[in-house]
């Protein structure tokens, strides 16, 4: 469909068109520019309807934004806690060693004593193994609350971009409707100018075509379908006196002269459509 789009009047410069066909049959004249219309109004339908998907990425952004901060919390909630146990194993061992500390001035015997001694020993190579382990904690703490702030920005960063879209898009909707309002009076004024019968074909070849009714012939060919017209057909349409209708999609024919530089029509210096 894109491709028929493309082909279409209302993605060409019609207006270079009228400005180079003052001979233009002016019911041709008004099927193009209709066309004009309608790939405009279909432009702008297809954008509208795009909102949702658009307003859903806006929420996954933020979504996932958020996400990242949880993630870091709980990494950093899990840390804390798994020194907190580490401290709790280290007031345990310190409190055999004060048992033991208590008991060394009741011992009776060099065995007993020594035997103590090895208690306290152990009890404080194991504080210090913990100990280290409560250092490394504290540092991965470090890390993940600096992680967890970066986040926390990202996510009130992310937030504020989010919001800036939304408000582009919901000027880009207003817009949207209000053009698809402006056009349609625009259509009824044209329509209402238009040949009754010539409308009638317009209409039905849209209904079956994709909205698409009218197509450029260029070299021979129907522009949208691409089929070869035949020579006599082609040449009629050249003269853009007529309404001609592709024998094989159906679609309204029309010529767009070459460009005359000399006139001071080259198409390329008209405004853009
Ligand atoms: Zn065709």
């Amino acid at each position: 469909m894109l491709q028929e789009h493309a082909a279409s009047p209302g993605a060409q410069s019609p207006g270079a068109f009228f400005v180079s066909a003052g001979a233009m049959n002016k019911e041709l004249e008004r099927v193009v520019a209709l066309q004009r219309l309608d790939s405009a109004t279909q432009d702008a339908q297809r954008r509208l309807a795009q909102e949702p998907d658009r307003r859903n990425a806006f929420e996954a952004r933020h979504e996932a934004a958020r996400q990242r901060v949880a993630a870091d919390k709980e990494r950093l909630t899990a840390s804390q806690a798994a020194r907190r146990e580490l401290e709790k194993e280290v007031a345990v061992h310190q409190g055999r060693l004060s048992k033991f500390r208590d008991q060394l001035m009741a011992v009776k015997t060099n065995q007993e004593y020594q035997a103590m001694q090895k208690e306290m020993a152990f009890a404080q190579s194991e504080i210090k193994v913990i100990e280290d382990k409560i250092l490394e904690r504290m540092l991965e703490a470090d890390d993940l609350t600096a992680t967890l702030k970066r986040a926390e920005a990202d996510l009130a960063k992310e937030q504020k971009a989010i919001d800036a879209d939304r408000r582009v898009l919901d000027a880009e909707v207003v817009e949207l409707k209000a053009s698809v309002e402006r056009i349609a009076s625009e259509r009824a004024a044209l329509a209402a100018a238009l040949d009754p019968g010539v409308f009638g074909v317009f209409e039905l070849v849209a209904r079956r075509r994709n909205g698409v009714a009218v197509a450029e012939a260029r070299d021979g060919i129907c522009t949208i379908c691409h089929v070869r017209l035949r020579p006599q057909v082609f040449n009629t349409i050249r003269r853009n006196e007529t309404i001609v209708q592709c024998d094989s999609c159906q679609r309204i024919l029309y010529f767009v002269p070459p460009a005359a530089p000399s006139a001071g029509t080259d198409r390329s210096e008209l405004p853009a459509q």
